[in-house]
């Protein structure tokens, strides 16, 4: 498992990187070495990109060529599934059956097969006279040399949805992976190329932030995309002014979980505690505020303590574990300071708030619910990243709709009522790139994803994000 550069469809020594150690956040043990990149790696993978773009080897191949080789790569990333699934778990901690080989792996196959067909769309290019003697060609190019950041929480996802839009485009692509997380990503390289798709197209370097910051400072670089966090996406739009570069962030989110007296208590029990839990609630659109009307507010907490008291947490490989570890142990530092502020506030825990006693070992922590906090508290307004649900009460619609809006990000949201016109009101007053009504969570490859506010902008999935790795040119015939 211990892994170099790929380059250019090669393994390469880094030059001047540091070696990264990689765990098991399940045991704490170390599991694998892979080399970052330096600033030098960083510059021979985008020359490397640049290359590539340029002779066309990627971005003149055919649509229908294209198609094909992404639809290979899915392929073959389906018939390695067990394998992929079992290094996700490993490296993250996500529960195996559950999550790894029920989810990340089969949805990131479902992401490129889209993607290998989205490569064939041929919406935005067209023709027509607009000027009398004139024609006018709108032609959908791609970007050029992309690079690509993502971040530890869905590994396989992430890269995937990141390189399947950009193939699909046409762009060359280099990607780092999160220091941490880096093994599955990697694992993906010797399949890029047994599908056919050319060497150089896709260069998959391992590393820090610094190597992320120099991927963001380079002049050859035509696009910068990052999910991660809303502070990494602040450096990074700032660090990208400098060459005018476009940038596309996919951020934070603090999802609020709008429950009206018409829902039932189960349904609302069972969405919640899945959409508080679901990898650990270690998930940009996880639901993190639970919002209740007054009328039922006692029966709806009851129900969503005790589904959250019932997951089933435990070691990734065991039979029926829903929720893994936290990722790190600075991660679970971070999010028991969260709930250990919050109580010398005066909030009430009402399950969880600490290390499960028979999971001492790796980074645990229970699934958690909070009450007796205010709007303005960091509890409320800051994104936890872990099994932490808070819970208040509202009045009215209104006030739950300002409650709901209430902090700087806009990921997703979710309402729940068996009102029609209630929902339909919410959904276009909520600011949030994905407002569910009566479900909270699902996603879909033909459905886009991203931010509004501080939690980014730009799309994953979708035909959407193939446009976003295109450019219009103009092309003005005289007749
Ligand atoms: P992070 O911001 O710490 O790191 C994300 C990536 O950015 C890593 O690869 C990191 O090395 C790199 N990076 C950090 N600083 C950089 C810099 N100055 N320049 C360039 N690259 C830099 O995030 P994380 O802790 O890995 O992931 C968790 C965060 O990701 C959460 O905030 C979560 O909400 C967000 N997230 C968002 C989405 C989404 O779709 N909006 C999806 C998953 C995760």
């Amino acid at each position: 498992m211990d892994y170099k550069l790929w380059i250019d469809g090669k393994w390469v020594d880094s030059q001047g990187g540091e070696k990264m150690q990689i765990e098991n956040p399940a045991t704490g043990e170390r599991i694998a070495e892979v080399q970052g990149a330096s600033r030098a790696d960083v510059d021979r993978a985008v020359q490397a990109a640049k290359s590539a773009f340029y002779d066309g080897r990627w971005s003149r191949k055919t649509p229908s060529e294209r198609s094909k080789a992404i639809w290979k790569l899915a392929d073959l990333l389906e018939a390695n599934s067990e394998e992929f699934a079992r290094v996700e778990s490993e490296n993250t901690g996500k529960p195996y059956k559950f999550l790894s080989l029920a989810s990340d792996v089969p949805f990131t196959v479902d992401n490129l097969r889209f993607f290998a067909t989205a490569a064939r769309d041929t919406h935005g290019s067209h023709a027509g006279e607009f000027m009398a003697g004139y024609t006018s060609i709108y032609r959908r190019e791609p970007v050029g040399v992309i690079g690509q950041i993502t971040p530890w929480n869905y590994p396989l996802n992430m890269a995937g949805w990141k390189i399947g839009p950009a193939l699909a485009a046409g762009c060359t692509i280099v990607l780092k992976p999160a220091p941490g997380t880096p093994l599955t990503t990697l694992m993906l390289a010797e399949l890029i190329k047994e599908a056919g798709i050319p060497d150089g197209v896709v260069n998959i370097i391992a590393g820090g932030n610094d190597a992320g910051q120099a991927l963001t400072e380079h002049p050859d670089v035509r696009m910068i995309c990052v999910t991660g966090s809303s502070g990494t996406g602040k450096k990074v739009m700032k660090t990208a002014a400098d060459t005018l570069k476009r940038v596309h962030l996919e951020l934070g989110g603090k999802a609020p979980f709008i429950v009206f007296d018409d829902s039932d208590p189960e349904l609302v029990a069972a969405k919640a505690s899945f959409a508080a839990t679901a990898n650990t609630g270690q998930d940009c659109t996880a639901a993190t505020r639970i919002y209740v009307e007054k009328g039922r507010a006692k029966d709806m907490r009851e129900a969503v303590v005790e589904a959250m008291r019932n997951t089933k947490v435990g070691l990734p490989f065991d039979d029926g574990v829903v929720m893994g570890p936290l990722i790190s142990g600075i991660q679970r530092e971070r999010v028991s300071g969260f709930v250990d502020r919050a109580k010398s506030q005066g909030a009430k825990i009402l399950t969880g708030g600490g290390v499960p006693k028979d999971l001492q070992k790796g980074y645990y922590y229970e699934p958690t619910v909070i009450s007796d906090v205010q709007q303005d508290w960091e509890i409320v307004q800051s994104e936890v990243f872990g099994p932490v649900i808070t819970v208040q009460e509202f009045d009215n619609e209104e006030q739950a709709l300002h409650f709901g809006n209430d902090v700087l990000y806009g990921l997703a949201a979710s309402v729940f009522t068996k009102d029609v016109g209630r929902a339909m009101r919410l959904t276009s007053q909520l600011e949030f790139g994905t407002v569910w009504v009566n479900d909270h969570l699902p996603i879909t490859s033909e459905t886009p994803h991203g931010g509004f506010k501080q939690s980014g902008f730009g799309k994953d999935l979708s035909a959407e994000a193939v446009g976003d790795y295109q450019i219009t040119k103009h092309v003005m015939i005289a007749q």
